[in-house]
Parts: C-alpha cells; structure tokens; sequence
C-alpha cells in the first residue's frame, strides 16, 4: 500500500483536523500519511490517535521556512524528537509570528482596509498557526478582494504593502537541528523555490548536502515533468532519499489530491524504510 509524506492540517494552514486527514489517507488506501505542517507540530498527538485507532501509520514530521542568501525555501524534517531544541526553537517561531501578525493587521488598516484580528483567527481555526492565507480569507470575506490570489498581489506577498518578514532559520541551522534531535531533513520541491534556475538549485543543493542534507522530494503533486526529471537526476547523483507526497491542504488547494503525486500514483511504499532507516 502507498504513502503521501507531506500533508497539512488546521495545525497550519490545511482545512482538515489532523484525525479528518488521517481518515481520509485511510479512504483514499495510504499505508501511512506524513503530517508535515507549516512550523509547528500542533498535529502531531491528534493525528497519533487517530492513526492508531483506523490502522493509518503517520510519520511524524514538520515543514520548516528557511532563509537563504535572499531565498526563502521549505525544508522538511521528519521523525525528530518532539522533547528537542527544534521544539523549542518552533516555539520561539511561533511566538515571533504573533508580533509580525500585528504589524500585518496595522498595516492592513493604514492601508484602509482594516480587519479584526477576531476574523483573522476565524480562519484560522482554534489550534493553528496564524499565517497570511488567513489575512487573505478575511480579506475576500469582506470583500476588500475579490480572490485570495489578489489579496497576496495586492497586499500580502513578499514586498507588498502590508507585509512583515517572519522569523526565519538558516537552512543550515534547520538541518542540525533536525539531526541533533534524531530526524531526518528532506528538501521540499527544490525546483518550487522561487526564481531560481536549475543550475543554481544545484549549486545550493552541494551546499546543504555539506550540511548533512539527507534527501529532497522526488514526488510532488506539481512538478511539471521537467522538474521531475532534474529531481530524479539530482537524487541519484547525489545519493540522496527520494521522498514526496501530495502537498494536500484540503480546502486552500482544491486541485490537490491526497495520495496523489506528478506521476498521478502515490509514493511508493519502500520510501518509508529508506526514510526510517536514516533516522538516529
Ligand atoms: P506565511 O507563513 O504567513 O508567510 O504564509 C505563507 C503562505 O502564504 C504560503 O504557504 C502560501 O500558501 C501563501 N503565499 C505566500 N506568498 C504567496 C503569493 N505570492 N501568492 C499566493 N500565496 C502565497
Ligand atoms: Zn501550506
Ligand atoms: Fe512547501
Ligand atoms: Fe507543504
């Protein structure tokens, strides 16, 4: 049976509960589902129990933001100890994007189209981290937008008027982190990191490989099969693990189907021994 190594929850900005996915991986036939939301393991107890409870076996992991010479990429960490330094480092994370969501609703409302931090929450939903998809909500809610793309054009992407830089970890720090607390750390679609051209995707790939990279996504939802390609290159070249999922988000990405990756299949069930058998 199959795999998806890359899923979000209401932990971060997914529109299912940690047990709605987990009963959806069994749905849809998944062995096991990864839970990899956005800087924080908020989903990880919930979707254990579930897990346990309709025989869906779930990988425990995170999707780090890292900064890296002007970039910003996504870095997967999976199977780390919850009692860690990454823990607690998520947890200054989490703390530092409270103050920057301030600054977004004062800017917002400078900009004359004030929101209230309640609405915000709304979308949010009770255990989530708080991040700029919810802005985005709100913002078609009230119909200051007319969709949540614009929102991001208008107001809330990188650079716009009502953006706040987040606090981020070097990818270098992200990957010793993952390490010390005994996980493993996987680069998230490479090719989807911005403007970058292959060459220099490999050129920062020698680098974090340096830095104890363990592997990079080979299977993604998105990838065109230009991207496929370079990845599958990379991984062999390399001698990397060649992880991947779905990407699922319920609700935020329709067209995303869980257990569903670029080769219209799901992830092949011996990835999960590669990727437990890295773990320390
Ligand atoms: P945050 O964690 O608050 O910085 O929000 C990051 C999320 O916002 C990303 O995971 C994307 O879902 C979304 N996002 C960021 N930039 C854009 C953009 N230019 N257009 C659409 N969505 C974006
Ligand atoms: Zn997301
Ligand atoms: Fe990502
Ligand atoms: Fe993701």
């Amino acid at each position: 049976m199959p795999l998806d190594l890359h899923a979000h929850t209401t932990a971060s900005d997914g529109s299912f509960s940690p047990a709605e996915l987990v009963a959806h991986a069994r749905e849809v036939g998944l062995r096991a589902v990864g839970i990899t939301d956005h800087d924080t393991i908020g989903g990880w107890d919930e979707a254990l129990g579930a897990g346990a409870e309709l025989g869906v076996e779930i990988v425990p992991g995170v999707e780090l933001s890292v900064a890296y010479e002007g970039g910003r990429f996504h870095l997967l960490g999976y199977y780390f100890r919850a009692d860690s330094e990454l823990t607690r480092t998520l947890r200054e994370i989490q703390a530092a994007r409270a103050n920057r969501n301030q600054i977004i609703l004062d800017n917002l409302r400078r900009l004359g189209v004030p929101l209230d931090e309640a609405e915000v929450l709304a979308f949010a939903g009770d255990k989530g981290v708080v991040g700029r998809p919810h802005f985005a909500q709100a913002m078609v809610s009230r119909d200051y937008v007319a969709s949540t793309q614009e929102a991001f054009d208008e107001y809330l992407a990188d650079g716009k008027p009502a953006y706040s830089t987040k606090a981020v970890l070097t990818p270098q720090r992200a990957i010793a982190l993952i390490h010390e607390a005994g996980g493993v750390a996987v680069w998230a679609h490479p090719p989807r990191s911005g403007q970058y051209s292959l060459p220099e995707l490999e050129a920062r790939l020698q680098e974090w490989i340096a830095w104890g990279l363990d592997g990079l996504e080979t299977y993604y939802s998105s990838y065109t099969d230009a991207e496929a390609q370079w990845t599958a290159r990379m991984q062999k070249q390399y001698n990397l693990l060649g992880t991947g999922g779905s990407d699922f988000h319920g609700a935020p990405k329709p067209h995303v189907k869980l257990g569903v990756t670029h080769t219209g299949k799901a992830v092949p069930d011996r990835v999960l021994d590669e990727l437990k058998a890295r773990r320390s």
